[in-house]
């Protein structure tokens, strides 16, 4: 039977590095594997998941209203695939988790789904938190905070180091930049 994976974590634990090495354990060994990516900028065809160690790979992109499930299908019908990639799952909405289930279940493919648990806030993205409902098998990609503690928080941070607290889910072209903490410093920079 497939399974439904969701392996989480918080910004810069590296889950496109651990990804891009499990997709290419696959094709090393003669199988091939579907990669997908959510369309950000709302473009849709192929985008790349990219590693912050230098590597890349291309990915079909998913925009929120897509099927994945139809993504899937018509991948599956042009060839055998050992297992799906998707980086950047918290973006997939409540209804897309639901297709890669039936994917899962119907089309008896094995989907390993990699996305961020949290947001700057503190807040579980809504893919995320479908996905922690759905999911047959959970596991953390972790990432330490400047104190050696996991890191489980991220914080927004202006060009000036300030922490951010309010503002969109999602910021896009900003000059933002992201630190991932245990949640007693995440308190800490938040003010709390
Ligand atoms: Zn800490």
């Amino acid at each position: 039977m497939a399974k439904l994976y969701f392996n989480y974590s918080t910004m810069n634990a590296g889950k496109s590095t651990v990804l891009l090495q499990a997709s290419h354990n696959y094709r090393e060994r003669g199988m091939q594997t579907y990669l997908m990516t959510a369309a950000i900028d709302g473009r849709a065809g192929t985008g790349r998941i990219a590693s912050r160690i230098g590597i890349s790979e291309q990915a079909d992109m998913f925009r929120p209203d897509d099927d994945v499930f139809a993504m899937i299908e018509n991948r599956l019908n042009q060839g055998r695939v050992a297992c799906v990639f998707i980086d950047e799952a918290q973006f997939l909405s409540d209804d897309q988790v639901w297709q890669l289930a039936r994917a899962v279940d119907d089309l008896d493919v094995p989907v390993l789904a990699y996305g961020l648990r949290v947001d700057f806030r503190g807040k579980l993205f809504p893919g995320s938190a479908a996905l922690l409902a759905l999911a047959d098998e959970m596991r953390e990609v972790r990432t330490i905070c400047k104190c050696g503690r996991k890191a489980t928080m991220v914080i927004r941070q202006d060009e000036n180091g300030n922490a951010i607290t309010e503002g969109a889910q999602v910021q896009i072209g900003g000059n933002e930049t992201y630190v991932s903490l245990c949640r007693k410093h995440w308190r800490e920079a938040v003010g709390d």
